[in-house]
């Protein structure tokens, strides 16, 4: 694995929450984070079909771009009885013309299992993936993920997304109705950042 030495590095996100989250990952290491959005940079399509790919694109159009080495990730729900869908597509799913419903994604989640009558437990995994790319071209990957099963009803007004329908192994509770801290120790992010770091320390 080729290490991180260099003292900035470029988060390809226009959000600020994941910059947020990422800069106090770094900080420990003495590397500074800077975002797309501070250099104005554009959002590539995300073309791929897997989360690795959409992540590849995102991180290298972004070290192409400024010439330093850049981070991105990309993350969403595999359902097993779907197939993996909707996979890259999970935010796609809770797109309306107002805004990201994501109520009427998780029905729709749910409505598709019963139409395939996915055998019980219908289990699933949220996925998180980063991609480290430097301007020569290289690249590291660190996918993370949860494994769990989707439940119904809905349950639980915590986090964000497909939280409320998500039971991971060995609770009995979804990460909607799990505290903050705990989420955070076990989700796919967490997962993917702990891998992620190896590549800053010696
Ligand atoms: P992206 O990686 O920012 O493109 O996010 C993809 C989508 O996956 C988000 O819009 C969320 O709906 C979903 N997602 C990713 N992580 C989580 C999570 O921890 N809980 C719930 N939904 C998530």
């Amino acid at each position: 694995m080729r290490k991180f030495r260099e003292d900035t590095l470029l988060v390809a996100t226009h959000n600020k929450g994941k910059l947020e989250e990422i800069a106090q990952l770094l900080a420990p290491y003495g590397i500074t984070a800077i975002s797309a959005a501070d250099k104005g940079l554009p959002e590539p399509d995300e073309t791929e079909t897997t989360f690795v790919g959409n992540a590849r694109i995102k991180a290298h159009a972004a070290a192409k771009a400024t010439g330093l080495p850049a981070l991105a990730d990309d993350s969403g729900i595999a359902v097993d009885g779907l197939d993996g869908a909707p996979g890259v597509y999970t935010a796609d799913w809770a797109e309306t013309p107002n805004g990201r419903d994501f109520k009427m994604a998780m029905e729709k989640t749910w409505a598709k299992l019963e139409e395939a009558q996915a055998p019980f437990p219908r289990t699933a995994q949220f996925c998180c993936t980063f991609v480290l790319a430097w301007p020569d071209g290289h690249d590291e990957v660190f996918a993370g993920k949860v494994d769990g099963q989707v439940v119904w009803p809905m349950r639980g007004a915590q986090g964000h997304g497909y939280d409320p329908i998500f039971q991971p192994d060995g609770y009995d509770i979804t990460f909607g109705e799990m505290d903050w801290a705990e989420k955070n120790r076990i989700s796919h992010r967490a997962d993917a950042f702990a891998k992620l770091v190896t590549v800053f320390g010696d």
